[in-house]
């Protein structure tokens, strides 16, 4: 497909647009669920006030059921442009344990070489899209964009962690919240393993996601938001080592995680998406899967004509993403909690790699899950097996 089949772009000030979804917002959560509902029959636009190719701060690494929903949505990742991994890596100060996955590998992949293929998928499908595009405000007769004007039976919010679409349907409501910061910087350095690794250190924590054959990308995430890679990598001496005569190349992106629980993700014909909808803490690595999933219930919900269709199913998708970045948020805080834990993963391999199947493998029962992981972890730490 030519490069100038994805740059639709309207008119600034064109007549008024009828469809039947309207999405603001074309990152990955917008895109996929403009794909979702394409694949359900709905004439779709995509408005957002940038312009692809759309590159953001991620660590790029897919979780298996990221993968699997993806390609849910037709979308299949080319090896030669991505790296399949093999399960997680921990490594604390000299110690280090590893889970490998049961089922599904993962996979890390550029942010742009994603959203390349989010949108290559989303303009076969017919996908219409507004670039520079920014979402301004309501009016009585539709949505507005820097002045003109989109009609739609159906408004979609992927507009990220600051939606100001949510802000506007009165949404913002939410039930809980932490924030950190993240900063991530591609080397060109062959991986040394076929795991994703994470770095834990009591002031932050870096992961290092292979994501091509001779690319990693590196992100350290904190609650300083003044910690950069070349302060935070002193703290790990043994990646610093590996890094030495690796060349770096793009620029050094930041942005902002959050954990937030929204009250509501729908009202009306008004739906959330992706971080707009709620977000877990970036060291889970589900945020995109979290998207990929949302959009295809989403779209469910679209057919159905039922929004609170998608608003339960939204709930079922958030409850495991929120556990784990609960229990590894817990780790970051508390440096005895995080060792005892390492500790017990590294008598029992098997043991994470099963923790690891309930985080990024097929979906269970919220309940079995909890239970799952509460009893993996914490009998071992009271003395049971
Ligand atoms: C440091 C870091 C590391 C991470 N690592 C991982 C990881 O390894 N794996 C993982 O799965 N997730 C990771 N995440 C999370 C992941 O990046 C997000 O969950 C994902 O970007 C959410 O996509 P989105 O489409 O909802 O939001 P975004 O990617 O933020 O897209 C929102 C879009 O809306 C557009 N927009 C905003 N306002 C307007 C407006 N007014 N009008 C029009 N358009 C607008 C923006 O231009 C943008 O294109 C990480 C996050 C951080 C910060």
């Amino acid at each position: 497909m030519h490069q100038n089949d994805l740059m639709t772009t309207r008119p600034a000030h064109a007549n008024p647009s009828n469809t039947d979804v309207l999405i603001v917002g074309g990152g990955p959560a917008g895109l996929a669920a403009a794909i979702a509902a394409r694949q359900k029959g709905f004439e779709v636009i995509v408005a957002d006030r940038d312009r692809p190719s759309i590159d953001k701060s991620c660590g790029e690494g897919l979780m298996g059921d990221g993968v699997e929903a993806l390609r849910a949505l037709g979308v299949q990742i080319p090896a030669a442009e991505s790296f399949s991994f093999q399960g997680i890596r921990f490594v604390d100060s000299g110690s280090r344990v590893e889970g490998g996955f049961l089922s599904a590998h993962g996979i890390g992949v550029r942010r742009t070489t994603l959203h390349r293929l989010l949108l290559e998928r989303a303009a076969k499908l017919g996908v219409q899209f507004s670039w520079e595009c920014r979402f301004t405000g309501i009016e009585a007769r539709g949505l507005s964009f820097d002045g003109s004007l989109i009609r739609a039976r159906w408004v979609i919010g992927a507009d990220g962690l600051d939606s100001m679409l949510r802000r506007q349907y009165g949404l913002d409501s939410h039930l809980s919240g932490s924030r950190r910061f993240g900063f991530r910087r591609h080397y060109r350095i062959a991986p040394w393993t076929d795991m994703a690794e994470l770095y834990w250190g009591d002031a932050c924590q870096i992961y290092v996601t292979p994501v091509g054959p001779e690319e990693i990308c590196v992100a350290v995430i904190s609650r300083n938001r003044q910690l950069r890679l070349d302060q935070a990598l002193p703290m790990f001496p043994e990646l610093r080592a590996r890094l030495k005569c690796a060349s770096t190349f793009g620029t050094e992106r930041g942005g902002v995680t959050h954990s937030r629980v929204l009250r509501r993700v729908a009202r009306g014909n008004i739906a959330l998406v992706g971080d707009a909808s709620g977000s877990v803490d970036a060291i889970s690595g589900q945020g995109l899967c979290l998207s990929f999933r949302q959009s295809l219930a989403l779209a469910d919900a679209l057919e159905a004509g039922d929004l609170r269709q998608y608003h339960r199913a939204h709930r079922r998708l958030m409850a495991k993403p929120l556990l784990s970045s609960s229990l590894l948020l817990a780790l970051t805080r508390h440096t005895w909690l995080r060792e005892s834990v390492l500790r017990v993963l590294a008598s029992d391999p098997g043991r994470f790699a099963r923790l690891l199947s309930i985080h990024a493998g097929p979906r269970g029962s919220r309940e079995s899950d909890r239970h799952a992981v509460v009893s993996l972890v914490f009998q071992r730490l009271n003395g049971s097996d």
